[in-house]
């Protein structure tokens, strides 16, 4: 099978794999405990910790363990006092709060002019994220930042679909990230800030008294094992399928906007929920966009945000999962795929 489908989930190396089974085997003390069982876990979460905050280059004290980038997105967003306004494209985990929505344009990118303007207006939340998970897209967060701040706003950064693949410093007031998208287990994400939000959820005194409940010790070592590992996600492999599409009269989406070099959504002649079964039977694991839409009968919200009608396929490639036997495969599977929806 060609898995390209990385923006859904991603498989985990055999590397990952036993850092995460040792230590199911051998780290299984509560890391909130006294004795040497307990300690030895803690030391392995922190060591994970360190590994998150090298790479934003923030202090470890920054970094909040939660169950992932939907549980992180949720404290930083329900808890918010003030209006929170989100680019119309945002995951469903963080549209689930918001107030006030921005508008992208065909591309998919917010604009910058609108978004000071509302910002003049009053107080606001500002959360907008580092590249959507359906099209690639990636908004210019440091320049957003940078608006927000000039004009006292706070701003939260979803940056689940780069961290971990591409460099990703800490922008904003809070950034927010999930280890299962880079090859990390899924249950696992962070939340990093310097100011974190009043805590969502309460009781015990894990993550510094911010994030009660007894720490996920073997996926926080999968987390940080994740991110040891010399994975280039930066390959042209999108450009050649691209360039593949484009010839047979597909709409590339967000074509004229920077994008993930690992996701290319498309719009072909045949619906994409009709092209994906045929593709794959021919070996291709695609899909129509975000698996957390799946199950929703009105389609898209970002393709309907762009103004874009159709169904898509969106193919999301891992390291070097792109060989060139495998593109070419893949051109056989779509060329077939076509000619029987047509
Ligand atoms: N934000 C984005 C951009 C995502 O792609 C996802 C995963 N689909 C999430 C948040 C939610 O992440 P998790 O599965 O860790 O809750």
């Amino acid at each position: 099978m060609t898995y390209l489908d990385h923006n859904a989930t991603s498989p985990m190396s055999s590397v990952v794999r036993d850092a995460v089974a040792e230590a199911m085997a051998s780290l299984w003390g509560n890391p909130g405990s006294p004795h040497r069982l307990g300690q030895l876990a803690a030391v392995a979460v922190e060591k994970s910790r360190r590994l998150i905050a090298a790479r934003m280059g923030v202090a470890p004290k920054h970094v909040f363990f939660t169950s992932g980038a939907s549980e992180a997105n949720a404290w930083v967003l329900s808890t918010s006092k003030v209006p929170v306004v989100a680019a119309a494209t945002e995951h469903p985990s963080v549209l689930a709060w918001a107030d006030e929505i921005l508008p992208v344009d065909q591309d998919g990118l917010i604009n910058l002019s609108h978004l000071a303007d509302r910002l003049k207006q009053g107080e606001a939340l500002v959360s907008v994220m580092a590249a959507n998970n359906e099209t690639g897209v990636i908004q210019p967060v440091s320049e957003i930042a940078a608006i927000c701040q000039r004009m006292g706003a706070r701003f939260h950064c979803d940056a689940t679909q780069v961290f971990g693949r591409l460099d990703m410093a800490m922008v904003g007031d809070w950034l927010t990230v999930s280890a299962h998208k880079f090859g990390g287990p899924r249950g696992i994400g962070a939340m990093v800030s310097t100011t974190p939000p009043p805590s969502l959820i309460r009781g015990g005194k894990q993550e510094r008294g911010w994030r009660a409940g007894t720490t996920n010790v073997p996926a926080v070592v999968g987390f940080g094992a994740a991110l040891e590992q010399e994975a280039d996600w930066s390959g042209d492999e999108r450009k050649k399928l691209e360039a593949f599409c484009i010839g047979r009269g597909a709409q590339i989406v967000g074509a004229q906007a920077e994008r993930l070099p690992n996701t290319l959504s498309v719009v072909f002649s045949a619906p994409g929920d009709a092209l994906l079964p045929i593709l794959d039977m021919a070996g291709v694991a695609a899909s129509t966009g975000s698996a957390c839409s799946s199950g929703s009968a009105t389609g898209s919200h970002v393709l309907q945000a762009m103004g874009i009608s159709g169904t898509p396929v969106r193919f999301s490639f891992g390291p070097g999962a792109m060989s060139e036997p495998a593109i070419s495969a893949l051109n056989e599977a779509l060329s077939a795929a076509e000619d029987v929806c047509e």
